[in-house]
C-alpha cells in the first residue's frame, strides 16, 4: 500500500466515540481469525504506555507477518500468554503465566518511515514485574475499531480504557472463551525463540 492510500485516522472521530458498541464482532471469529503470533518480548519506544497506564509489550518485527493479511491499523481483542520463565529460571507467578485478555493495537510503525506495521499488546492484568525477554503467545481474534485521532491524553485514555471493556465483554461469549484453552496455549514443547 503507498503512502498517499493510507486512511487517515477516523474522521469524525467524535461521534464515533459518542456511539461505541460495548461489544464488537460476530458471535465467534471469523476469517482471517484466529492469527497466532509469538515471540519474545522487546523493549519498544517507552512512548509511554506506563504513564497512561496502559503498557504494551512489543513482539519482535518478524514475529508480526502472521498479521500481514490484515493491514488495518486499529485496535484488535484476544488472549495473550507470557512464559513464566526466563533464561531458566521461574520468573512470573503462576497467575501471570496464565492465559489473559488483552487489546492489541496495529499501527504504522514511525522507526521505519511508516512504512512497516507494529503490534503493541497490552494484557488486561497487574503484573508485579515487567517481562522484558519473555517468550510471548498471542491469539486475536477480533477487531475493535481504526485508529482515531487525538486531541487529548484524556481522550486517550478514555478510548483505551473502552477498548479493555469491549474486549472483555467481548470475549465473554462462548464462542470466543473456549480459545482460552486452545491448543496453541497449552503446548509446553519448547517454542520457536524469533
Ligand atoms: P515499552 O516502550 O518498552 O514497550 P511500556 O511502557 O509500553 O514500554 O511497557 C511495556 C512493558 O511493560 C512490557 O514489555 C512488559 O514487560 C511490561 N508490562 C507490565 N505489565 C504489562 C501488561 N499488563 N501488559 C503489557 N506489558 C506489561
Ligand atoms: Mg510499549
Amino acid at each position: 500500500m503507498g503512502l498517499e492510500e493510507r486512511p487517515a485516522a477516523l474522521v469524525g472521530t467524535e461521534s464515533y466515540r459518542a456511539r461505541r458498541p460495548d461489544v464488537v464482532g460476530p458471535e465467534e471469529p471469523q476469517k482471517p481469525f484466529p492469527i497466532l503470533l509469538s515471540g519474545a518480548v522487546q523493549r519498544g519506544f517507552g512512548r509511554g504506555g506506563k504513564d497512561l497506564g496502559c503498557p504494551t509489550a512489543n513482539l519482535p518485527d518478524e514475529s508480526i507477518t502472521p498479521m500481514s493479511s490484515v493491514t488495518e491499523p486499529g485496535v484488535y481483542y484476544g488472549y495473550a500468554q507470557v512464559s513464566r520463565e526466563k533464561d531458566g529460571q521461574l520468573v512470573l507467578s503462576e497467575e501471570e503465566g496464565k492465559v489473559l485478555p488483552m487489546v492489541m493495537s496495529l499501527g504504522w510503525n514511525p522507526f521505519y518511515k511508516n512504512e512497516r506495521l507494529s503490534a503493541e499488546i497490552h494484557i488486561m492484568h497487574e503484573f508485579t514485574n515487567d517481562f522484558y525477554g519473555h517468550h510471548m503467545k498471542v491469539m486475536i481474534l477480533g477487531y475493535i475499531r481504526p485508529e482515531l485521532d487525538y486531541v487529548s491524553r484524556e481522550a486517550l485514555i478514555e478510548d483505551i480504557e473502552t477498548d479493555k471493556r469491549v474486549a472483555l465483554k467481548s470475549l465473554a461469549r462462548p464462542g470466543y472463551e473456549r480459545y482460552q484453552s486452545d491448543p496453541f496455549f497449552q503446548d509446553d514443547v519448547a517454542q520457536p525463540r524469533l
